[in-house]
């Protein structure tokens, strides 16, 4: 392990990097709230940017290879917490997931997303990932001081099972192996096409049964600074339900009475709500509407 110091500036912080997660563990054990992780930093830098103090030690995980991992075994694609935002483009298990990537695509500009990580991403909070990650039934692989743990997304964020010590060593994503019974989307609506901020993102995961019953809905919402939040409520309204039993009526106003979403100069909290509703109802209704050519209850696919 090394680090750096420059003795000129007594207020730019120690830099250590850490090769194992042994020892950026042991780094903030040792100097606790004084210390922070540091994967790509581009979120710590448009923090600081905006007057957040810098911790007196950095602790880098660039430096831990074994946090780039990306591996699919047994339906689950792994994907190491230092994997980078722009790993659409040479990872092939990442090209795999059509849905990964392009949310992933929908995160800051090609050069931020050469430095970002998803691990990063996950751990500010506030990612744009996150709902999409929610949505996928993401677990998170935590590793504090004493132990290790794996934990549902959406319990973690509940939770707030983390106190700062703990390092995100990578992601499981359960893959989806029967795509006709199956489907997911993410939206990113921001003020322009590319390289904005969020205004908010939206995600969901349906899956229904031979006779077209919905058995799994997962929706979930976020980006910006938006809380990611799982819409639990929204979600019974629709789960046992063919596509002719949901009342969309219901729907739309239970993900409007349940995002909770935030206020700014530019965009109403009430505007964001139906933005949201909107989406969600759209992506939802262009799978659950019967077709009108086949027999009996098929849906488009
Ligand atoms: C110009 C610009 C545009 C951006 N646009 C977007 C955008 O459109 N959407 C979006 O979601 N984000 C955006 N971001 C924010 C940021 O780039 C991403 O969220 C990115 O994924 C953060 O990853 P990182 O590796 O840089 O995290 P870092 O900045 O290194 O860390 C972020 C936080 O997570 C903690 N952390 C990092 N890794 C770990 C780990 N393995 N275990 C425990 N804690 C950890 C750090 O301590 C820190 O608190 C933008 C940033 C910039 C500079």
């Amino acid at each position: 392990m090394v680090y750096q110091f420059d003795g000129l500036e007594p207020k730019t912080p120690f830099i250590w990097m850490p090769v194992t997660v042994e020892e950026a563990i042991d780094l903030k054990k040792q100097f606790g709230i004084e210390a922070e992780f540091a994967s790509g930093a581009t979120l710590l830098q448009l923090q600081w940017m905006n007057g957040r103090k810098m911790a007196q030690h950095l602790i880098s995980l660039e430096q831990i290879s074994s946090l780039k991992e990306v591996k699919l075994k047994n339906n689950v694609l792994s994907i190491g917490a230092l994997t980078t935002l722009g790993s659409y483009q040479n990872n092939s298990l990442i090209k795999e997931n059509v849905i990964l990537c392009n949310a992933l695509k929908t995160i800051a500009a090609p050069a931020v997303r050469n430095r970002g990580t998803i691990g990063g991403n996950v751990m500010g909070g506030i990612g744009d990932l996150i709902p999409l990650l929610l949505a996928m039934e993401a677990k998170l692989y935590i590793q504090g001081p004493n132990s290790s743990i794996i934990v549902d997304l959406w319990d973690w964020l509940q939770n707030k099972q983390i106190t700062g010590n703990e390092l995100l060593v990578k992601i499981e994503l359960p893959v989806e192996v029967n795509e006709k019974t199956c489907f997911s989307f993410y939206r990113k609506i921001g003020r322009r096409e590319t390289f904005t901020a969020a205004i908010l993102t939206v995600s969901g995961k349906i899956k229904w049964d031979e006779k077209g019953v919905l058995n799994i809905v997962r929706l979930a919402v976020g980006g910006g600074d938006n809380e990611p939040k799982r819409l639990e409520k929204t979600e019974q309204l629709l789960n046992g339900k063919t596509g002719e039993e949901i009342n969309w009526k219901a729907v739309y106003s239970s993900i409007t009475n349940e995002f909770n979403a935030v206020e700014d100069s530019f965009i109403s909290s009430e505007y964001r709500k139906k933005i949201a509703a909107n989406l969600i109802v759209a992506e939802l209704k262009s799978k659950l509407t019967i077709s009108s050519q086949g027999e009996g209850h098929i849906y488009e696919i």
